[in-house]
C-alpha cells in the first residue's frame, strides 16, 4: 500500500508560490505550519490522494535554505507513504541504502518521517512518511 504522499517544493516565499498553486491552478491549502526542527514553514495542498508540500525556509542555514541557495526554487523531495516506517527503514538499511535518518522523527502534521540520501536514490531526496 505505498503511495506518493506528497511532493515537496522549495520556494523562497509561500505567498509567491501560492500565486501559481492556489490562485492559478485552484488548489486549496489544507494546513500551514512551522516545523522548527527542520527550519521550515510548510503549506500542504491536497491534489487527488496526494499533496503538494510548499516549503519556505525559516532561515538560510536550514536544509531548504541551503537547497535554495545552491539550486534555486524547485522540487526538493518526493515523499512515499508507508504503513510501517520502522520496517521500511530496516529493509532499506539491509539493502545498503544510505539513510539520512536511521530512526524516524516527527514531521509536518504529526507524521513520522525519515529521509533517504539522494546519493542512494538517483539524485532524488526521498522521504518516508507514516501517517498516524
Ligand atoms: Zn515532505
Amino acid at each position: 500500500m505505498m503511495k506518493v504522499d506528497h511532493i515537496g517544493i522549495a520556494t523562497r516565499q509561500l505567498d509567491e508560490a501560492l500565486t501559481i498553486w492556489r490562485d492559478a491552478l485552484g488548489l486549496e491549502i489544507d494546513s500551514t505550519e512551522e516545523v522548527t526542527d527542520q527550519g521550515v514553514r510548510v503549506a500542504m495542498m491536497p491534489i487527488g490522494e496526494s499533496h503538494i508540500e510548499l516549503l519556505e525556509p525559516l532561515n538560510e542555514n536550514s536544509p531548504v535554505g541551503k537547497f535554495l541557495e545552491k539550486r534555486g526554487p524547485g522540487i526538493h523531495h518526493v515523499a512515499i507513504r508507508v504503513a510501517d516506517i520502522h520496517a521500511a527503514l530496516a529493509q532499506l538499511k539491509e539493502k545498503g541504502t544510505r539513510l539520512i535518518d536511521e530512526t524516524p522523527r516527527l514531521g509536518a502534521g504529526g507524521c513520522l518521517v525519515a529521509f533517504i540520501h539522494p546519493s542512494s536514490s538517483n539524485g532524488v531526496l526521498l522521504e518516508l512518511v507514516q501517517r498516524q
